[in-house]
């Protein structure tokens, strides 16, 4: 995967522009609207070994329309100040598609993480949010990191940690983060959001008969023969809830090479065989495998689920792309020359921007949850009971029959935590 040579922002801007002349609004409000409000660059020391390592870190704030602003950090040796900038402009218009009330915004931090213990990734992450915090650049009602490509669950257990430490007395400080271990006031169903709404829009649009028509294809998820690349958390759930919903995936991607099998993969032992060899080759019921991680993705498909990192998809192979359609799993993997040669020869892109948020709107939830202080299953159960109860009473006081204790538990049980996150995130993609 090849650094971004320093145009990520200027291509959402060019996707922005080309969106904007379908509009009536002032040249300069629109200006406003793709500009970058607040781009802060830092660096900092942490100790490595007997002597000091510089870090080099950026939080940008991209949009203040509304507050707080969201979005993840990244954790990459690539990144650079204007990945970030097209990353936090692209969460504006994520946020806004899905109806989330946050305005964008996004962090980086230049290292990669294998090179790193687990100290020294804690030293860092919390030496991040410090200045961060020092800046005020982080707060339940400022701006609200999370997860992204090269972070996790762990980091924003620190993070939410340092976070309330320094904020002693602060009853809403959990909120100052999202995508947390369950434990330490995460909630169900965040590490799968983000697959698991690729997997629904990409469901959704194909089930459009008059779309698929189109571009030659059946209607329907069913049978879709689907290339994904990436194995990390939105890569590996995408393709998860996609093979659920009845879609074959033929072929995974990761860096160090790709595989393929036109009868199907079962992503669930590929990853199992993955964290057992350190490699994605050599998964003994693949069919031809390649040591080019760009060849997997010019195999036979139906659908590209790019979901790793920006800028896969470029003028430079777009040609050799046999996919019709191309989930957009990642941030800007597809670049605008090669949309523009895709859609031309009719093929359909399911873009970042509505593809991912169920990632957002997952986090949009937990951050709910952590400023009302309530699990949403417990209000639901309560709810329910309540409401149940009386439903109860009704019936055995019309018919005059006491219900069985089976009958009445099942009338009263609500819905779970995890059951009201995925009923939402699902109501969310369909709706937008
Ligand atoms: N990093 C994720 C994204 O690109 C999640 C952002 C969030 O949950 O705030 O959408």
């Amino acid at each position: 995967m090849s650094e971004t040579e320093n145009h990520f922002f200027s291509d959402v801007c060019q996707f922005f522009d080309h969106a904007a002349q379908f509009t009536q609004h002032d040249a300069g409000l629109l200006d406003q609207i793709k500009s970058c409000n607040s781009v802060y660059r830092f660096r900092f020391p942490i100790r490595k070994g007997n002597g000091f390592e510089v870090i080099d870190a950026w939080r940008v704030e991209h949009s203040h329309h509304q507050s707080p602003t969201k979005g993840g950090i990244r954790y990459s040796e690539m990144v650079n100040e204007d990945e970030v900038m097209a990353l936090a402009a692209l969460m504006t218009y994520k946020c806004a598609i899905v109806n989330v009330p946050f305005g964008g915004a996004k962090g980086g931090i230049k290292i990669n993480p294998k090179n790193y213990s687990v100290q020294d990734l804690e030293n860092i992450t919390r030496r991040y949010t410090v200045e961060l915090i020092k800046k005020n650049f982080i707060g339940p009602s400022i701006d609200v990191p999370a997860p992204d490509y090269g972070s996790g669950e762990r980091e924003m257990g620190w993070i939410a940690d340092t976070y309330a430490t320094m904020n002693p007395g602060q009853g809403d400080a959990l909120g100052c983060v999202t995508g947390k271990p369950i434990a330490l006031h995460g909630i169900a169903g965040r590490r799968e959001a983000t697959g698991r709404g690729v997997a629904i829009a990409t469901r959704e649009c194909v089930s459009v008969a008059e779309d698929m028509k189109k571009i030659g294809l059946m209607p329907g998820i069913s049978g879709k023969r689907v290339i994904v690349q990436g194995l990390g958390n939105v890569g590996f759930y995408s393709a998860k809830f996609l093979a659920e919903f009845g879609a074959l995936i033929v072929g995974i991607c990761e860096f160090e090479g790709a595989i393929y099998n036109e009868g199907g993969l079962d992503v669930n032992t590929v990853f199992e065989h993955r964290k057992a060899t350190g490699s994605i080759l050599g998964y003994p019921l693949a069919t031809k495998e390649f040591k080019n991680t760009m060849e997997g993705l010019e195999q036979p498909c139906d659908i590209l689920v790019p979901a790793a990192l920006e800028n896969q998809i470029t003028a430079d192979n777009i040609h050799r792309i046999q996919a019709k359609i191309i989930t957009e799993g990642a941030n800007g993997p597809t670049s605008p020359e090669a949309e523009a040669v895709f859609t031309a020869r009719g093929g359909m892109i399911i873009p970042d921007m509505y593809a991912n948020a169920g990632g957002v709107t997952v986090s949009y939830f937990e951050w709910l949850k952590n400023l009302s202080h309530v699990s949403f299953g417990r209000i639901n159960r309560r709810f329910e009971e309540t409401a149940s109860l009386n439903l109860v009473n009704m019936v055995e006081g019309i018919t005059g029959v006491a219900l069985t204790p089976m009958q009445r538990s099942t009338i009263v049980k609500g819905a779970s935590e995890l059951e009201l996150v995925n009923s939402g995130l699902e109501d969310t993609m369909i709706r937008s």
